[in-house]
């Protein structure tokens, strides 16, 4: 890729927000503005991969991921009165960040015409949860937008603060190496 083009890409990937963004933000910042700059994470890191190994094999038969502009929905499937986008999860021991990730998911849907309503899928601990995309979480899910926009614009990532995440973080080394 050109420099032109790399500025131009840049430029696009700092004006929109995607899911993994809505999900990081609570987890740490500093991986979300990291990420938004396309810096890879380490692939060796073991909780990246169980993580997507979990993705992967987890419902196999009935998952179907789906691109849709800028939205990776891990599977959609035919609700009673609407589809359904479920989210599927190595845990929930980051529960409200999935939460808000999935109302994301179904915000934007919302305006482009899609009615949808959400599932939390946990695999691991045969656990699921159903969430409705209520006025409330549409306010939430448009400051979340307008906080993530703000920081990615950022021309600098904010600093690495130690927290719990740090110790299974594939992004780690650009933090205390
Ligand atoms: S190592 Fe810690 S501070 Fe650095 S990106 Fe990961 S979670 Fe954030």
């Amino acid at each position: 890729m050109d420099l032109l083009s790399t500025l131009f890409s840049l430029e696009e990937e700092l004006s929109k927000v995607i899911g993994s963004y809505v999900q990081a933000f609570f987890i740490c910042p500093r991986q979300v503005w990291l990420m938004s700059r396309q810096v890879c994470p380490d692939e060796d890191n073991i909780f990246l991969q169980i993580g997507r190994l979990i993705q992967k094999q987890a419902y196999s038969r009935e998952r179907k991921e789906v691109h849709i502009e800028h939205l990776a929905l891990d599977m959609i499937k035919r609700g009673e009165k609407t589809l359904v986008i479920a989210e599927v999860k190595k845990t929930s021991k980051a529960i409200e960040a999935a939460r808000m990730q999935l109302a994301f998911y179904l915000y934007e849907l919302k305006n482009m015409g899609i009615e949808a309503e959400g599932e939390l899928l946990f695999p691991e601990e045969r656990k699921k949860e159903i969430l409705i995309l209520t006025p409330e979480w549409e306010g939430k899910v448009e400051k979340v937008k307008q906080e993530i926009l703000e920081l990615i614009n950022q021309p600098l990532p904010p600093s690495p603060h130690r927290g719990r995440y740090c110790s299974k973080c594939a992004y780690a080394e650009f933090c205390w190496a």
